[in-house]
Order: C-alpha cells, then structure tokens, then sequence
C-alpha cells in the first residue's frame, strides 16, 4: 500500500513559497500556490539579492545562511534554468575596527572573508572611483534575478502538478477545533492537509484569522534601477551611502535608506550618488524607483515552523528570504512531510520567535 501523498497549500508566490512548492512537489505532495497578487512576490522583486552569510551576527543564523548558500550550489545542479552570479560581495559600511572584528569573527566561524586594502578593492571592482581603505571581500558570495528565479521554481513545480493561482487574496485561515483545514478566498474555500503562509509582510494579518500572533516590520528602502548600461560593476558593493550590484541585463540597482525628502528627489540624489561612484561619473538613466519594503520577523530572525497550538498551520516569513529559499524550502519540506525538522532550524521556530533572545539586528541586505 503506498501512503497518500499529503495536499499542501501555499500561500504566497515569492521566493520563498516558490521554493517550498517546488521542493515538496519534487518530493511528492500535491501543492497549490496561491497569491493575491502576480505570482513572484513582492518584497522579492525589489530585492538586491545579494546571496551571504556577511550580515547576522548571532552563530546559528550564520550557520543557517552558510548552508543555504550551499542550498543555491545544489538547487543549480537540480534547476539548469537557475543561475546564480558567484561574483562575490565587496564591503565597507562599517567602520574599519568594526570591519576589523567582523572579519576576525567571520574567519574563526570558516568562512571564506578577507580584509583587502584599497589596492585590492581597485582591482575587484576597477571601476570605482574611490576604493575604500580598508573593506571585506567574500569572494564566494552571489546574486540571482530573484524574480527570474522565482518565476523558474514555480514553473518547475507546475511541471511537477503543482498548481499555481494568482489574483487570488486569502481572507483567511479556515479552521476547525484547532486544526487549520484549509484556506477561505472569495471564491469559497480550499481544504489541504498543511497550510503554509509564506506571506511576506503580510503573514501576521493572516496568521492572525488562525488565531497567532507574529510581529513582522516591513521597512521601506529606496530602491533606484537605472536601464541597462555597459558593465560597471563585477560584483555586489555594500558602500556606506548605498548597497548596489548590476543585474544580468546591465540594470544598476540601489538600495538605501529612506530619509524625509519627498521620494523623487531623494530618488534623483541616490542616481548621482550611483553615478559618483564610478571613476567615469556615468550619464544613468532612471527607469524606476520606489520605496521597497522587506519583511523582518521581530528580533530580526526567521520564522520557521508549525504554529504552536494551530495543527496543519505552517508559517515561513524571514528576512534575507533571497539568501535563505533554497534551505527554507528544502527544511520546510522535510519537516511538512517526514516530520523531520532540520537542526539548523531549531532557534528559528515559531513558538520560539515569541521568547527568543532580544538580538535586534539592524537590517541591511
Ligand atoms: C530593497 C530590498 C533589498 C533586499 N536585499 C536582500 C538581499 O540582498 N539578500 C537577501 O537575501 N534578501 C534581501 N531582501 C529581502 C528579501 O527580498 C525578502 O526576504 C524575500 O524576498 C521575501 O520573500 P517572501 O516570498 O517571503 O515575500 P514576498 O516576495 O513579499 O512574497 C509574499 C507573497 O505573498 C503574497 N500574499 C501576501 N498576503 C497574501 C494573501 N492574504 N493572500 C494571498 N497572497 C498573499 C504577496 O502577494 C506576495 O506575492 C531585500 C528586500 C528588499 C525590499
């Protein structure tokens, strides 16, 4: 007799729901996506997607993050139509003590960081006008086009079975006792075996038609992406005015922090700011700007988990979510299916996000 092959339905269509779909499909389950919106997120396609372990200073979430960049190695092996851009990720925006201890710390845990002077940022990025003095180097660090990536796992998990929905809001969580038995849409209700929300910013707001409470900030950057231009840039640059990499087609993209100017002045000054990094002060062009809002659970870490006290209800939302997806959906898909919950994932579960240690990490990328 072969086990029935459970019935999972994902709400949200980002990186990190289409991790989950296409894992558990692949592994057998039949899966339903739903978005209210177009299926490849919000906070994803205004992501830097920057891939890393450079960012996050408590041990566990390091560790996290340097398997789910191994995660990204096996998911190219698995997905050819994935690609990521190990082009490695150049930093100065803390200051050179603060640099200093990183690195130390970073190098202690094995991780492949230097610190380079300004000789050697010239030579990583030749382009820029003024190579900081001191900054860290992690060669072995990436980018993807996080929507095409996105839109690569969903279409990978439709040719599995998986069905995916757009336009679709969820309203709620169905439930019944204390068992979440599916989700409520305006065209009536779904029933599934699990239920996962891997809303973004708005997992809470739903979380809480169950009955949870989850508190998730969305912080806005201003995200500036100018039209294609000839390469400028090799890798990614976290520079103190701004975090920016050049995307497959020659986009610049740049994130910052949002100030009180009205947002298209502050998104002209970030353009001559992009431009003044460059030796050769560029003539860019504009092509978007909008202030971008990434999901961070409180506390700053990711929530992973069956929801405590809600039977069938899995909740996903982190941020650094392009970094995390391929272990996210990889560990969430074990843990939904053979009950295995993944070591890494242990400090991170959604019980635990209410009494865990008060590390407040400032966001970056
Ligand atoms: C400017 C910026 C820079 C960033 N830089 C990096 C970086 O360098 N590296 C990195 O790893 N991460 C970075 N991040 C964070 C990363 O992009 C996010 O963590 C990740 O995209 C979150 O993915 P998600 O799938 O959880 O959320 P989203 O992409 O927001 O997707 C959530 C989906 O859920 C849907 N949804 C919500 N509510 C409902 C509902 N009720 N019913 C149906 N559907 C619903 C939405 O429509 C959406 O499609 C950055 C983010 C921003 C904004």
């Amino acid at each position: 007799m072969t086990a029935r092959r459970p019935y999972i339905l994902i709400v949200g269509a980002g990186i990190i729901g289409a991790s989950i779909a296409w894992h558990a499909a692949r592994s057998g389950a039949r899966v339903t996506v739903v978005d209210g919106g177009e299926p490849g997120g919000i906070a994803t396609r205004q992501s830097l997607a920057w891939i890393n372990a450079s960012w996050g200073n408590a041990h566990d979430y390091f560790r996290l993050r340097v398997s789910a960049m191994e995660e990204w190695r096996r998911l190219e092996r698995d997905l050819p139509e994935i690609r990521v851009g190990w082009v490695g990720g150049l930093l100065w925006d803390l200051s050179p003590d603060r640099l200093r201890a990183f690195v130390a710390e970073h190098q202690s845990w094995g991780y492949g960081i230097r610190l380079i002077d300004r000789a050697e940022a010239q030579r990583i990025e030749p382009h820029l006008a003024e190579p900081p003095e001191v900054a860290i180097h992690v060669a072995e660090e990436g980018a993807i086009e996080p929507l095409d990536a996105t839109l690569a796992l969903l279409a990978a998990a439709a040719d599995l079975g998986a069905t995916v929905v757009g336009h679709t809001p969820v309203r709620r969580i169905a439930l019944k006792d204390d068992r979440a038995t599916g989700i409520v849409t305006d065209e009536g209700t779904l029933d599934a075996d699990v239920i996962v929300i891997a809303a973004g910013a708005e997992t809470p707001a739903l979380a809480a038609t169950a009955g949870l409470s989850l508190t998730v900030s969305a912080p806005a950057n201003l995200l500036v992406v100018t039209a294609p231009h000839a390469r400028l840039l090799r890798g990614l640059v976290m520079a103190p005015a701004l975090h920016i990499r050049q995307t497959a087609d020659g986009r610049l993209m740049a994130a910052t922090d949002v100030d009180d100017r009205d947002p298209d002045v502050a998104a002209r000054s970030l353009l001559e700011t992009m431009s003044g990094l460059f030796r050769s002060k560029p003539a860019l062009s504009m092509e978007s700007h909008a202030l971008a809002r990434r999901p961070i659970p409180d506390g700053g870490l990711p929530v992973i988990g069956y929801a405590d006290g809600v039977e069938g209800l899995y909740v996903a939302v982190t941020h650094s979510g392009v970094t995390l997806a391929p272990a996210v959906g990889r560990f969430a898909t074990r843990e939904i299916i053979d009950g295995i919950r993944d070591p890494l994932l242990a400090p991170f579960g959604v019980a635990g996000s209410r009494a865990r240690a008060k590390a407040t990490l400032a966001p970056r990328s």
